[in-house]
């Protein structure tokens, strides 16, 4: 190859690594940004399915029980660890929930949901329920009776506990 055709075959061949290396810049910023993106929020919005069964509430499990204070605990690491929204709406749901079931002669321990709808309520009292269900607006819940806010916080060690600041800016600063 004589010396000329070589310099431009090397010039064309670095223009087309410069290529190589801006569209996988671009790619990786694209993929960055669908990452960090919120896929419930995304699928949610009342058309995300759950074994084929339209969710109202934003996915993801969570917990509200209180303790000097509101205390949650939240599935972040696979869910709400990109949607301060769908955390934030859930806290609010959860605890609106609570006072509920409050107001109802019951000494609630703690309120929760799955990853799905299905929600959940803890009491200390004794309760002769009609097979272990409550309605609490057009949700069934699964109600868990003579517990303790002990009891409770021992069966969901795993799970994580949710910032204080998140949980105030959910309550409006209480
Ligand atoms: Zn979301």
């Amino acid at each position: 190859m004589k010396q000329a055709r070589l310099d431009e075959y090397m010039e064309d061949g670095f223009k087309n690594m410069e290529k190589v290396v801006e569209d996988r810049e671009n790619y990786d910023e694209e993929k960055k940004n669908y990452d960090e993106g919120c896929i419930y929020c995304r699928s949610f919005n009342g058309v995300y399915t759950a074994m084929g069964k339209k969710l109202k509430l934003h996915p993801g499990s969570l917990f509200l029980f209180i303790e000097d204070g509101v205390g949650v605990y939240a599935d972040i690491d696979h869910v709400f660890h990109r949607c301060r929204e769908g955390l934030i709406q859930n806290i609010r749901f959860l605890y609106n929930m609570f006072k509920h079931f409050s107001s109802m002669d019951l000494k609630v321990v703690a309120v929760g949901k799955a990853f799905d709808d299905s929600l959940y309520l803890y009491v200390s009292n004794i309760l002769r329920l009609h097979q272990g269900r409550a309605v609490y607006r057009d949700f069934t819940v699964s109600v868990i009776d003579n517990t303790s806010l002990e009891e409770f916080k021992r069966r969901h060690y795993y799970m994580q506990i949710v910032d204080k600041d998140i949980v105030e800016e959910a309550l409006g600063g209480g």
